[in-house]
């Protein structure tokens, strides 16, 4: 039987990276993206001379990105620049600016008038967050579950000392090491980055700390982020896979336990051996493959990330006061993160992050202007369903920020553009504007997470953030990994 033509259905980072690791292997690759352009929620808005990018500003785990260029046989189509600060971090009323250093004792030296002993106390939280990330990295982290039982005798392979981290929120973690508002606010801004907030994800997750502070940092590319998906783009070209834009699969025909062809928008039939699926697993499986289990009834328990208001303005004037990567924190952190899922009311008082790209990538902006990209959490469309007020939240957040910088942002504004919930999930198929997908919580991760290969098809596999292991640009490079490897076992065992 063949297995040698395979059709990968979306050309996020997901489907682009399995696409090379597969075409480097012989196999003949097609790509189908429902967007003009690859990249998924990886992408680029150019508009009005300025170049933003449209979702991930930074990535971390850069060896992994090494090794899928070894994997490919290519030097790695990008070049990217280590960040030190990670960030810096702002609270409403409170004119000292956080600098997030790498380097422990510039580090504590920022919370020396809040955190007594921050350096011993720090040290200590990482050591915990190191032993974490390392006892699961490999065993549960980078591996394929065939099954529960495998899945749960790989967990049972971890080393019992962290068991008590699974009972306990991120917050609560924290709190146990830090006493002050501010060490304690800021060391667990990095649960926003799985879609949720310190109060709703566990604290085994304080593992993040680890990987940003200390294990391989954060990392910028070079004339911003999108470049990965040119560079990818090219190197595809190289290997002989085409990719079909504008394309959106919306029905199947089968036969025999097999799928046969996929039927897009237009009703073309699309062929192959073996069928790659990255669009979002759980969405995907219940809106085309109309399963019982993803059907809108059972997706709607199932627990999502939250949504993001993103939006982009071109400014005409310098920000020298601000950074390349902030986080402006208002003064209700507690109150508002427990709310911010579900209450729509909590937007009135923002929390925001906002991104200079043009502050080292002088081609992103013309001379004398600046390309900012603004993201706050909100509620997805589950609990908020109409954005008619979009403006209104825009405005009073470029009104927060202008108080904070003491510049008139608005005066300066000559290009904006605004994604909502809405325009994520419309734009690339995102359950309910849900950012990240499903959440990490302990049901919906390892083998409770969509998984990579088919319940029914044998030919059919899923790969990116939605399948194993999650969220985030590395782990869709990861999961690309894992997928290859089922795709291969596969042509191993019908041959
Ligand atoms: C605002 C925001 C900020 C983020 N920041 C970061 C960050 O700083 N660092 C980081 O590491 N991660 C970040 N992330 C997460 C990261 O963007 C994702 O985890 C990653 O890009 C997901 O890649 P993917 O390939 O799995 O999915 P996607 O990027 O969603 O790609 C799936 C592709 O499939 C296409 N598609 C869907 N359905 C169909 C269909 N039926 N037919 C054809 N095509 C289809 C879509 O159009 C899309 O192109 C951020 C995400 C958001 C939303």
């Amino acid at each position: 039987m063949n297995t040698n033509k395979v059709l990968i259905v979306g050309a996020g980072l997901g489907g682009l990276s399995t696409a090379l690791r597969l075409a480097t292997r012989g196999y003949q690759v097609q790509m189908i993206e429902k967007n003009e352009r690859a990249g998924g929620r990886l992408n680029q808005i150019k508009k009005d001379g300025f170049t933003f990018d449209t979702g991930p500003s930074f990535f971390s785990m850069s060896y992994e990105f090494e090794e899928f260029a070894k994997d490919c046989n290519i030097k790695l189509p990008f070049e990217y620049v280590e960040l030190d600060p990670l960030y810096t971090v702002h609270f409403r009323g409170n004119p000292k600016k956080y600098f997030l250093y790498r380097d422990v004792d510039k580090l504590a030296k920022q919370f020396e008038d809040q955190e007594p002993d921050f350096k011993e106390k720090f040290e200590k939280y990482l050591n915990k967050s190191g032993a974490l990330f390392h006892d699961t990295v490999d065993i549960v982290i980078k591996q394929n579950f065939d099954s529960t039982l495998g899945y749960i005798l790989a967990l049972m392979r971890v080393n019992p000392v962290h068991l008590p981290v699974l009972l306990k929120t991120f917050w609560k973690h924290v709190t146990q090491y830090f006493s002050s508002k501010e060490a304690r606010q800021i060391l667990s801004l990095v649960a926003f980055f799985l879609g949720r907030t310190p109060f709703d994800t566990n604290s085994v997750y304080s593992l993040l700390s680890y990987t940003e502070f200390k294990h391989d940092g954060y990392y910028n590319v070079k004339g911003g982020m999108y470049q990965i998906v040119e560079g990818l783009v090219k190197e595809l070209k190289k290997a002989g896979v085409q990719i079909a834009y504008n394309t959106e699969i919306v029905d199947l025909k089968e036969e025999k336990g097999k799928l046969n062809y996929l039927i897009d928008q237009n009703g073309m039939q699309w062929t192959a051996d073996v069928f790659v699926i990255n669009s979002d697993a759980a969405f995907f499986r219940g809106k085309v493959f109309k399963r019982k289990a993803f059907s809108e009834e059972q997706l709607k328990k199932k627990s999502w990330t939250m949504g993001y208001l993103t939006f982009y303005l071109g400014i005409n004037e310098k920000l020298p006061e601000v950074e390349h990567h902030n986080y402006y924190l208002g003064g209700n952190f507690e109150e508002y993160a427990k709310d911010v899922m579900k209450n729509p009311g909590t937007l009135e008082k923002p929390y925001y992050y906002v991104n200079v790209v043009s502050k080292h990538n002088a081609e992103c902006a013309p001379e004398g202007h600046e390309a900012l990209f603004f993201v706050c959490p909100v509620p997805n469309l589950l609990y908020k369903d109409n954005w008619d007020d979009r403006d209104k939240i825009v405005d009073s957040i470029i009104e927060d920020f202008s108080e904070r910088t003491g510049k008139n942002i608005a005066q300066m504004i000559v290009s904006k553009t605004i994604f909502t919930p809405e325009t994520w999930q419309n734009t690339f198929n995102l359950y309910k504007g849900s950012g990240l997908g499903l959440s990490h919580t302990m049901g919906q991760i390892g083998a409770f997470r969509p998984a990579n290969f088919d319940e029914k098809f044998g030919n059919v596999f899923y790969t990116g953030a939605s399948t194993i292991p999650g969220a985030g640009l590395p782990m869709a490079i990861i999961s690309s990994k894992l997928t290859t490897e089922r795709v291969l076992n596969y042509k191993k065992r019908i041959q």
